[in-house]
């Protein structure tokens, strides 16, 4: 599905340098590495804070203690996700409430969020799903409306850019009060361990999530608030560092071997490519079809045997996940997402594709699509 070995061939000497550089300094923790990222992050993204923490699950959850959410204030989240975005909600003791998404865009259906508002709605956490911005513009405006923070889950969408009505375009996670990001190594900026990120405009709210994401200290050995702690180590910094110059390289490579996927399937009665939000760019953190006219699973086992990975994310929505039944939901509750969860299949995506792996994979699937 990716291959990071033949990307770090690539970098391999700015990689090691920035590695050798932490060790020679052994400022293995909150070094001056992990300043540099975050500063270079802010000039990337725009975002006013960058606070690098330790994964992108993390993240999530400092953003939700950072609002000061209180046990039973719902939080919105799509049912078609990552398990991480309702599993901070869960943890804290905050309710989460789930909706269906957009058959094309796979991502949070603003229609079900309205329907979805009660009193004690306090937030909405938007998935912008595979690298594509969630509807921002108007689950901004419905959030004004009710006085509803927005955390986005922009952990598979660095880099993507959203165009307002107005002209005005934003990166994924600086729009909403806070954004959240992951580099897991598969992810579209991806370390050689754990990291993550958080982002927002906000100076209070910054304030006190840094403090938080340090044991709930401002000051050392001085403790506000219950915190956690969570921080991204200087060496994944230093990798980070020397790989952020490199994404819209990678982003375009993406979006490359997305190009050549879509020309091969397009007009497939079969196969459905990944529909596009006319306001977003797409970073493709996964190239995801929809199998509509042959047998998912058979058509992934025949490429398996050839040596084509394929995978299935995500296989069962929130509402169907054990550890996540509620007796307010029921199967059927969320046709979309229980019909994505049955066809959706995730191609190899990644930086190294070359022209030959596209062809030996886009016609190993058109092949398999007709047995
Ligand atoms: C990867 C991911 C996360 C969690 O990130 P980790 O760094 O693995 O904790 C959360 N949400 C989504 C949508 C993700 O893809």
């Amino acid at each position: 599905m990716v291959d990071l070995r033949s990307q770090y061939a690539h970098i391999k000497a700015e990689i090691d340098a920035g590695i050798q550089e932490v060790i020679d300094s052994a400022a293995f923790i909150k070094g001056p590495k992990v300043k540099s990222f975050q500063e270079h992050l802010e000039a990337y993204t725009g975002a006013k804070h960058v606070i690098p923490v330790g994964n992108g699950t993390d993240a999530l959850q400092i953003a939700l203690m950072g609002l000061g959410l209180k046990p039973g204030d719902e939080v919105i989240t799509p049912t078609f996700t990552f398990i991480a975005t309702a599993e901070v909600v869960a943890l804290l003791g905050l309710t989460p409430v789930v909706v269906d998404v957009n058959w094309e865009t796979m991502n949070m259906d603003v229609e079900a969020v309205r329907r979805a508002i009660t009193p004690r709605t306090k937030a909405i956490v938007p998935v912008h799903l595979f690298g594509q911005c969630a509807d921002m513009e108007a689950l901004m405006a419905l959030a004004e409306e009710h006085q509803l923070y927005v955390v986005e889950d922009a952990c598979q969408a660095i880099g993507a850019r959203y165009t307002f009505s107005n002209g005005e375009t934003k990166q994924a996670g600086t729009i909403g009060h806070i954004g959240c990001t992951s580099f897991f190594p598969s992810k579209n900026l991806g370390c050689y361990g754990d990291g993550g990120a958080i982002f927002t405009n906000d100076d209070t709210l910054a304030d006190r999530m840094q403090a938080i994401a340090n044991h709930g200290c401002h000051v050392r050995y001085h403790h506000d608030e219950v915190g956690v702690n969570s921080r991204l180590d200087s060496i994944q910094a230093a990798i980070l560092d020397a790989k952020l110059p490199h994404l819209d390289a990678y982003t375009a490579a993406r979006q490359r071997a997305a190009a050549y996927y879509d020309k091969a399937f397009a007009n497939n009665e079969k196969l459905l490519i990944p529909g596009r939000d006319p306001h977003s760019t797409h970073v493709f953190h996964q190239y995801t079809l929809r199998v509509v006219g042959a047998d998912r699973d058979q058509v992934r086992e025949g490429l398996a045997e050839r040596g084509i990975p394929a995978m299935i994310y995500y296989p069962v929505p929130l509402h169907q996940q054990k550890a996540y039944l509620d007796p307010r939901y029921k199967d059927g509750d969320f046709p979309v997402a229980e019909r994505l969860a049955a066809c959706v299949l995730s191609l190899p995506m990644h930086t190294e594709l070359d022209e030959e792996q596209l062809a030996f994979i886009t016609s190993s699937v058109l092949e398999l699509i007709n047995i």
